[in-house]
């Protein structure tokens, strides 16, 4: 399971990574915390269709990774607050699809370096979707008929403090070819996987590029 606070943090994230557990023969769940709405670059007169395009672009890229479904918890792009409902969807969905690893920003991540990475919506995501794989393995904090569940890892996409890196160098034009999916976002898509290629080159010095994570590994705190 991949929580995301927009359609396209993902694709950013994790796509070569959750691909290649797909592979292995995973099942993929995306969850997206807010429409994606105010992110839209395209032209368009209402707030619905810039709705429906972000989300058939995140629905296209899901497509290409092979994700089995993607849920859309439908709120308001830039004013995701921590709530107590948005906890609630976030541990049901885990006690319902019961996933090994649940991917997420990471909230460790807070020395608000970058003004987009450490989006409000990121930062709120990180921190509800860590509470929610804790609430998830109590029985009593939002009961599910399925029982409780324990999330065995944990992995942080967009992390300050990564531990593990996926070498993705032969699989840069996969990864290119998912962000592609978000013409709304990158109306010149040439410039963009030029600006993508410099920007992210080398960010693990052992390789050209990679998908790195800090990976929490959550059994051995004891469960
Ligand atoms: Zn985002």
């Amino acid at each position: 399971m991949a929580v995301g606070a927009h359609p396209d943090d993902l694709e950013f994230g994790c796509p070569v990574t959750v691909r290649d557990l797909i592979k292995q023969g995973y099942e993929a769940y995306y969850v997206i915390a807010t429409n994606g709405e105010n992110g839209c670059k395209k032209k368009v007169k209402t707030r619905q269709e810039r709705i429906d395009i972000r989300r058939g672009e995140q629905l296209d890229a899901a497509k290409k990774i092979g994700v089995k479904k993607v849920y859309f918890l439908g709120n308001r792009d830039g004013y995701l607050e921590y709530t107590e409902t948005l906890r609630k969807k976030l541990t049901l969905l885990i006690k319902a699809l019961k996933p090994e690893m649940v991917f997420s920003f990471d909230p460790a991540n807070l020395d608000f370096s970058n003004i987009n990475l450490f989006h409000r919506d990121h930062r709120i995501t990180a921190v509800a979707t860590f509470d929610s794989v804790f609430a998830a393995k109590n029985e009593f904090i939002y009961p599910h008929k399925n029982g409780l569940h324990k999330v065995e890892k944990m992995y942080f996409y967009g992390t300050n403090k990564p531990n593990y890196s996926l070498n993705i160098t032969n699989d840069i034009d996969f990864k290119l070819n998912v962000l592609s999916s978000y013409a709304s976002q990158f109306p010149n898509f040439e410039n963009f996987s030029n600006f993508y290629k410099e920007f992210f080159r080398n960010q693990n010095p052992e390789y050209e590029f990679s998908e790195d994570f800090r990976v929490m590994d959550i059994i051995q705190f004891g469960y």
